[in-house]
């Protein structure tokens, strides 16, 4: 029996999580979950699992939540960061599941790692931000980082049983989501609506958003770079509408591996849960004939700047990566809220990156700060942008 904590358990990889997990008992157990604000599901995912400890975002939804719970056996109820933290490092844990979307689930997944206990990995922030750290200190602690990311799952699986130095790069998929055959003319005029209108997977809302913009791709580059220690210029991205080919390994003799399945990551979940097992029918397998036309195409740097961007910071390295993603946070969220288009997102994020010095990265602290950075920057952008 594996204990399971998930960290961000209400949100859409938390809920695949689960499902995994309800459907196989003999395997899982759920013993802390951690969410943000939606208390009804999180009461909902209370009475199905029944955890040991339950975290939110703060006292005051604590306070709900046990007003809700009065009349069952309810579970410890913490909240805030600390909170976060406690679950990640919750003594009956063996794994927990980083589900938490953005930068704020990186302290949760340190504080996981350093109380020795494995991670799924979903929360790809955390490589982006601190990779360099966090995968010295997983060494440190003997943890296994099992990656969630589809992409980087398919990888890890193509990887398995065969010698690193023979890889000759790394090809990550990219749906190229919903806006891959739009003419550029017409980038300008992007609704919030179009851009969440994912064509293959059911996501959150940031994600859809940066799918659309192609960061997402940009993110896991990075995220790639760390999790396979590969040199940047060994990583490709190759579109694949269909997202059927998660990802891909080229070896020096020529062969390609892929790894296939249909779009459902209810597939990645699973293998980061019962690695180095399969789990028995955990996904609808894939049938290739009738799968129709697969398709791969190089991916237009013109619409998606935001992929360009991140290669250029990935080689930079040091302080970049988490100046790149707290400016790409900020700038979704002002897109969200009608502050700017969608085609501001990226040069928002570029005049961030122009600006800032990269410095070294030796602690935790120093990628705090170059995240409060890259933010403050975004911010001031943003606002000098829509007065003008
Ligand atoms: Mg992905």
């Amino acid at each position: 029996m594996k204990n399971i904590s998930i960290l961000g358990s209400t949100g859409s990889i938390g809920v695949n999580t689960l499902d995994v997990i309800a459907r196989n008992p003999s395997r899982f157990k759920v013993v802390a979950l951690a969410a943000g604000r939606n208390l009804s599901l999180l009461k909902r995912q209370i009475d199905e699992f029944k955890p040991g400890i339950v975290c939110v975002i703060d006292d005051e939804r604590a306070d709900q939540l046990r007003e809700m719970l009065e009349h069952c056996a309810a579970p410890g109820i913490v909240s805030g960061d600390s909170g976060y933290m406690e679950v990640a490092s919750w003594e009956k844990t063996d794994m927990v599941v980083s589900a938490i979307s953005g930068a704020a689930g990186l302290l949760p997944t340190i504080s996981a790692i350093d109380a020795g206990k494995d991670i799924a990995l979903a929360n790809k922030e955390t490589m982006v931000m601190a990779g360099e750290l966090v995968i010295a200190m997983a060494a440190n602690r003997g943890v296994k980082i099992i990656p969630v990311d589809s992409e980087h799952n398919a990888i890890f699986q193509c990887l398995r049983g065969h010698n690193k130095n023979e890889v000759k790069r790394l090809i990550l998929t990219a749906s190229g989501g919903p806006f891959l055959n739009l003419p550029l003319e017409r980038f300008a005029s992007i609704s919030l609506d179009d851009a969440l209108q994912h064509p293959n997977w059911e996501m959150g809302r940031k994600i859809t958003i940066d799918s659309a913009s192609m960061m997402n791709k940009g993110l896991e580059v990075i995220e790639a770079k760390w999790l396979f220690d590969m040199d940047i210029d060994k990583i490709d991205v190759c579109v694949h509408p269909q997202s059927i080919v998660h990802s891909m390994v080229e070896y020096v003799d020529g062969s390609v591996i892929a790894q296939m399945g249909l779009p459902d990551m209810r597939g990645p979940i699973s293998y980061a849960l019962s690695y180095p097992e399969r789990l028995q029918g955990a996904v609808e397998a894939l049938d290739l004939c009738s799968a129709g036309v697969l398709e791969f195409i190089n991916p237009d740097y013109a619409k998606f700047p935001a992929l360009e961007l991140a290669y250029t910071v990935a080689g930079e390295g040091g302080s970049a990566p988490a100046v790149l993603n707290a400016s790409n946070e900020v700038a979704v969220e002002a897109f969200v809220e009608g502050k700017i288009r969608f085609v501001d997102m990226a040069l928002v994020v570029k005049e961030v990156l122009d600006s800032h010095r990269t410095k070294e990265i030796n602690r935790i602290e120093d990628v705090l700060d170059a995240d409060w950075w890259g933010r403050a920057r975004a911010r001031e952008i943003i606002e000098k942008r829509m007065i003008s």
